[in-house]
């Protein structure tokens, strides 16, 4: 599964990763940082530390992936 950090951040000052084909991930690659191939969505989490701080999976896509 390819996983995606959204550049928006939400209301609770956090920053989500996404699957390619949750409805909440931006299409605008300019609003969006791809973070890679991987098996478990928890492989994303160290990449996506790169970019920022505060992070959480979202709940309707990455758990479930
Ligand atoms: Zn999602």
């Amino acid at each position: 599964m390819r996983y995606y950090l959204s550049k928006i951040k939400a209301d609770d000052d956090t920053w989500e990763i996404h699957t390619v084909n949750c409805r909440h991930l931006p299409n605008e690659n300019d609003q969006r940082i791809y973070l890679g191939d991987f098996t478990h969505c928890i492989h994303a989490l160290p990449v996506a530390k790169l970019y920022f701080r505060t992070l959480r999976f979202c709940p309707e896509c990455s758990l479930l992936a």
